[in-house]
Order: C-alpha cells, then structure tokens, then sequence
C-alpha cells in the first residue's frame, strides 16, 4: 500500500485521499490516466522513472479530449511525481498512477463547465502477465473503442471498460491476454498493450489510425528495432489470419513490458516461445530502463539525488503538508 497521495493539489496521507459517490468521473467515466513505471538499480541504489516526461505530455493531450484543463505544466507534473516517490522512499520496482478527473458532484453527462482535479499515486508491481516469455493468446470477440466513439489515443478511464471486458472474456477462457480487433477487423492492440509481429525479417504493427493508443513503449520498441537490431519496421494493417503466420509475435507496454506470444488462438506462433528478435527487444528494454545503457539514460529520470541514494529510508524525514 501507498503511504501517500497528491490531492487536491497537496501531499497527503492515502487514507485522505478520497473522492464523493457523486464525483462526475465516478458515475461517468470522465477521467483520464497514466501508467508509469520507476526500476529501482540496487548496483546503484537508485530509482529510475522511466519516460517520465513522455507520459505527462501524453496525458495533457488526454486531458484535452476530455477538456480538462489542470493548472501543471509537464515539468510541474514530473516534479509532484518525484517529491512523491522521494517521500514513499520505495527500493523497488513501482507503478506510478496519475488521474485527471472531472471532480465536480452532481447530475450530468457532459463535459463542459466542470470542475477537474489531478491525483497521483505509486505502489510496488511486479510483473502484469507472469508467462512472459510464451503468453497465450486469444483474439477477442469484443471489438476495440473507436476512435468516433471513445477516442483511442487518449488513455480515458471510461474507455477501459472496453479493456477489461476483453481481457477477462481472455482470462476466464484460459488465456493470458486478448488480441482486440478495429471495427473493420484489423488487428488494433492487445487489452492493455500495443502489438509487434515478426515476419520475414520485417517488424511489424498497427498504424496509429488503427484505433490503438500510441504506446510510448511502442515508440522504444521501434527504436530498438531500428538502431540496435537494424530491423526494418513497418507499420500497417494487419489482417487477423496474418496472425497465425507470424514468426514471431510481442507485446509491448508500461504495464506488460515485452511479453513474447508463444500461440494465438492455439495457433503456435513462430517456435511457440519468444523468438529472437523478441528476446533481445527484451533484453534491451530492461537494461534501458533501468539505467544500465548509458546511451539511452536521458529516458530514464532518477528519484533520488546521488549523496542521498545510499541512506535507508528510515533516514529520510516526512513531512506531509496539507490536512
Ligand atoms: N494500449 C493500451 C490500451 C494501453 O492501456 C497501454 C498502456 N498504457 C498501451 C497500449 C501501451 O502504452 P504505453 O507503452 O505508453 O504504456
């Protein structure tokens, strides 16, 4: 558990930290999120958020499809996110959950003249699917938000009503996760990650106007690919049976990581286990965000200043401003 929150523009203790039955975004979905990721390196007793100021940026566009104006730049949003983490004191891997949300009480469904509110918080997590290295996957029967419906690259926490019926119609069939078909029947995601296949040396995935959220491990993913792995990407649609075709075939996100698919629809896809492409992807990402590719330190921002890293958490003072 959390000890702290930032609500209602103050830190507070988590059990302060607490919204009316009558608050707009709980009766209307009318909030938007991010999911952030911080890797604690013990070699040099540092916490790293990784793209920290990547997310901000995307959630201000998200506040803009839902108008949310909030009174914090990206740096002012980076800095309440690190005085969080500092304060919490975590030395381990953490998940990092901002909200922005229409905060007024009262009967509606609109967007205009409401009140918004911005809340943080970070916890400990571990890994989002445990089979990473040979997920088991099934393509959904329910179809991906469209971006004429619920707009798909803005990360709306109404949306994910979407997600979540996809991803436990997957898990009460016995499967790790859903791959989520557009309108049209491409292939758009999967319930909470982007989707790369492999096929004759190419990578490939979804194109942005395939209704999918443009990932910001995605975007990782493709650099790797072309400046680490010298891999072509290509980025199109992708047809279902194209699927049972693949080489090789991953997931990508901040929660996922990179998960590599072992079968879709109990079709095994490449060698039935991550192939080699996907394992070096894999590789990569987790020396990248955890500080260990100098090259790729500047996605990576640490929590706690260097003379300070090594001080056990008990050493470090709280003090909680606000109620
Ligand atoms: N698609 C959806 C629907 C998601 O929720 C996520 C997780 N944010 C992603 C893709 C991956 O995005 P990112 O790499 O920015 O975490």
């Amino acid at each position: 558990m959390p000890s702290y929150a930032f609500f209602k523009n103050n830190m507070v203790p988590i059990e302060e930290a607490k919204v009316s039955v009558m608050t707009h975004a709980f009766n209307y979905g009318t909030g938007v999120f991010e999911g952030i990721r911080a890797y604690w390196n013990d070699d040099q007793q540092q916490l790293y958020v990784f793209q920290l100021a990547a997310h901000y940026a995307r959630f201000l566009n998200s506040c803009k499809a839902l108008m949310i104006s909030l009174p914090y730049s990206v740096d002012d949003l980076c800095q309440i996110t690190l005085d969080l983490l500092r304060r919490e004191g975590y030395k381990a891997n953490t998940y990092i959950r901002p909200l922005a949300y229409k905060s007024s009480e009262g009967i509606g469904v609109r967007l205009h003249d409401l009140e918004a509110d911005f809340t943080v918080f970070a916890l400990p997590f571990g890994k989002y699917i445990e089979k990473d290295e040979c997920a088991k996957v099934a393509v959904s029967s329910w179809r991906r938000v469209d971006d004429n419906a619920i707009p798909a690259r803005a990360k709306i926490v109404g949306a994910y009503v979407n997600s979540a019926l996809a991803k436990t119609e997957a898990a009460l069939n016995g499967y790790d996760e859903a791959i989520v078909l557009t309108q049209d029947g491409h292939v758009s995601e999967g319930s909470a990650e982007n989707f790369w296949m492999v096929k004759n040396g190419k990578a490939i995935t979804p194109p942005v106007s395939d209704n999918i959220l443009e990932g910001i491990t995605r975007q990782v993913v493709r650099e790797f690919l072309q400046n680490e792995l010298g891999v072509e990407v290509v980025e199109r649609t992708i047809d279902r049976t194209e699927l049972y075709q693949a080489d090789e075939a991953f997931f990508c996100g901040t929660g996922v990581e990179i998960v590599g698919i072992g079968e879709i629809d109990r079709r095994p896809v490449g060698i039935g286990r991550a192939g080699p492409i996907t394992r070096r992807i894999r590789q990569l990402y987790f020396d990248a965000v955890s500080g260990r590719l100098p090259k790729y330190l500047s996605w990576c921002t640490p929590v706690y200043p260097e003379q300070r890293a090594t001080m056990p958490r008990i050493e470090r003072k709280v003090k909680v401003t606000g109620k």
